[in-house]
C-alpha cells in the first residue's frame, strides 16, 4: 500500500449506523468497507483493533468559481463569453498568483455544465472528474507540441493549457486553434493590457485578433482577518479620489488590528481580484491594425469594461479588504 495515497481513519470519525460516502481499506489496500454501506457496530468494534484507511484527497487543484470569491458579475461574464464564442481564452496572473486554479476550476464547471473538456498541464491529476488529462511535465518541446496537436484535433469541446510558456508553443497553438472549441491558456502577466503587448511579441496581431476572444486577470490581495479587523467611519472622499467616483456620504471600513489568529499580522490568507476583458469585434480591429494600448482601454471603458480596481472597490464595501492594502497594491 503506498501510504502517500490513503490517510488514516480513526474510528471516532465513524458512528454505527452511519452511511460512509468514501471506501473504506485495510493496511493491505483491499476494500473493507465500499462507499454507500452503513457502518454497523460489529465493524465499529472490529476497526477499533485494526487500521483503516481511506484515500487522499485529490490532488486536482480546483474550487467552485464563488470559493474563489470571482463576483457573479465576472462569472456569467466568462461564461456569456465562452458560451457564445470559441476560440482562445487567456488565463492572466502574475507569477504564482493561482491561474492553474482558476483555469481547472472554470473546466469543471463547464464539464457539469455538459461540455466534454481536457487538461494539458504538467502535474499528476489523481481523480480527472472525467476530463481527459495529458501531464507534460517530462516532454520536451516538440513532443509537447505533438500533445497539444492531438487535443486540438479530438472532439474535446473545452481544452485547458497550463504550464506552457515556449512562444514557438503558443505561437503555434494560435495557428492550429481549430475555431470550433473553447480553449483556456494560461499566460503570466502583470495585467490584461500587458498580456496583449507580450502575446504581440510571440503571437503574429491578425492571429491574435482572429482568434483571442477574452482575457480572464486575476491578483492577490491580501484579506483583512475577520477575527480582529477593526471599523472605521470613512468618508467618500477618501474614495472618490481613487475611484473617481461622486458620492458625499460616509460608509464603514475595515482597517487590520492583529490577533493569535492571524498572527498579529491583521491579515489573514489571499483573496483575488478580477477583471475581464472581452476582445470584442472593435478591440480586433485595433490589434490587427496597430495593438495600441491606449486605444484598447479607450474602446474597452467606453463598452462597459469594469476593471479589478472597481472589483477591489467591491471586495472593500464588502469588508474583506483594506483601504491601505489597495494604495499599497493597486
Ligand atoms: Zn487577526
Amino acid at each position: 500500500m503506498n501510504k502517500e495515497e490513503f490517510i488514516r481513519v480513526y474510528p471516532n470519525e465513524l458512528n454505527s449506523n452511519m452511511l460512509i460516502n468514501f471506501d473504506i481499506f485495510n493496511e493491505s489496500g483491499n476494500i473493507v468497507k465500499k462507499k454507500g454501506e452503513i457502518i454497523d457496530a460489529g465493524f465499529l468494534l472490529k476497526i477499533n483493533f485494526l487500521k483503516i484507511y481511506k484515500k487522499s484527497q485529490s490532488t486536482f487543484n480546483s474550487a467552485a468559481l464563488d470559493d474563489l470569491l470571482i463576483s457573479e458579475y465576472n462569472q456569467n461574464l466568462i461564461k456569456t463569453a465562452v458560451q457564445n464564442n470559441k476560440g482562445i481564452f487567456l488565463i492572466v496572473c502574475p507569477e504564482k498568483s493561482g491561474k492553474s486554479l482558476i483555469m481547472n476550476s472554470l473546466i469543471i464547471n463547464l464539464k457539469e455544465d455538459g461540455f466534454s473538456t481536457a487538461i494539458i498541464n504538467n502535474s499528476d491529476i489523481e481523480n480527472t472528474f472525467g476530463i481527459k488529462h495529458f501531464n507534460i511535465a517530462t516532454l520536451n518541446n516538440e513532443r509537447i507540441l505533438e500533445t497539444v496537436e492531438i487535443v486540438l484535433s479530438s472532439k474535446e469541446q473545452v481544452i485547458g493549457i497550463d504550464d506552457i510558456d515556449a512562444p514557438s508553443i503558443i505561437n503555434r497553438l494560435f495557428e492550429l486553434e481549430p475555431n470550433d472549441k473553447i480553449i483556456f491558456l494560461t499566460i503570466t502577466a502583470s495585467s490584461s493590457f500587458e498580456t496583449l503587448t507580450k502575446l504581440e511579441n510571440i503571437v503574429d496581431k491578425s492571429l491574435i485578433s482572429k482568434k483571442l476572444n477574452g482575457i480572464f486577470f486575476q491578483k492577490l490581495i491580501p484579506v483583512l482577518c475577520s477575527d480582529c479587523k477593526e471599523q472605521y467611519q470613512s468618508d467618500f472622499d477618501e474614495l472618490n479620489k481613487i475611484f473617481k467616483c461622486d458620492q458625499d456620504d460616509k460608509l464603514k471600513l475595515f482597517n487590520p488590528k492583529g490577533c493569535p489568529v492571524c498572527g498579529n499580522k491583521g491579515y489573514f490568507s489571499v483573496l483575488g481580484i478580477h477583471e475581464f476583458l472581452k476582445v470584442s469585434d472593435e478591440i480586433k480591429e485595433i490589434i490587427e491594425n496597430s495593438n495600441n494600448i491606449n486605444d484598447i482601454k479607450n474602446i474597452a471603458y467606453e463598452s462597459g469594461f469594469q476593471d479589478m480596481k472597481l472589483d477591489c472597490l467591491k471586495k472593500i464595501l464588502c469588508g474583506l479588504i483594506s483601504l491601505s492594502q489597495y494604495n499599497e497594491t493597486l
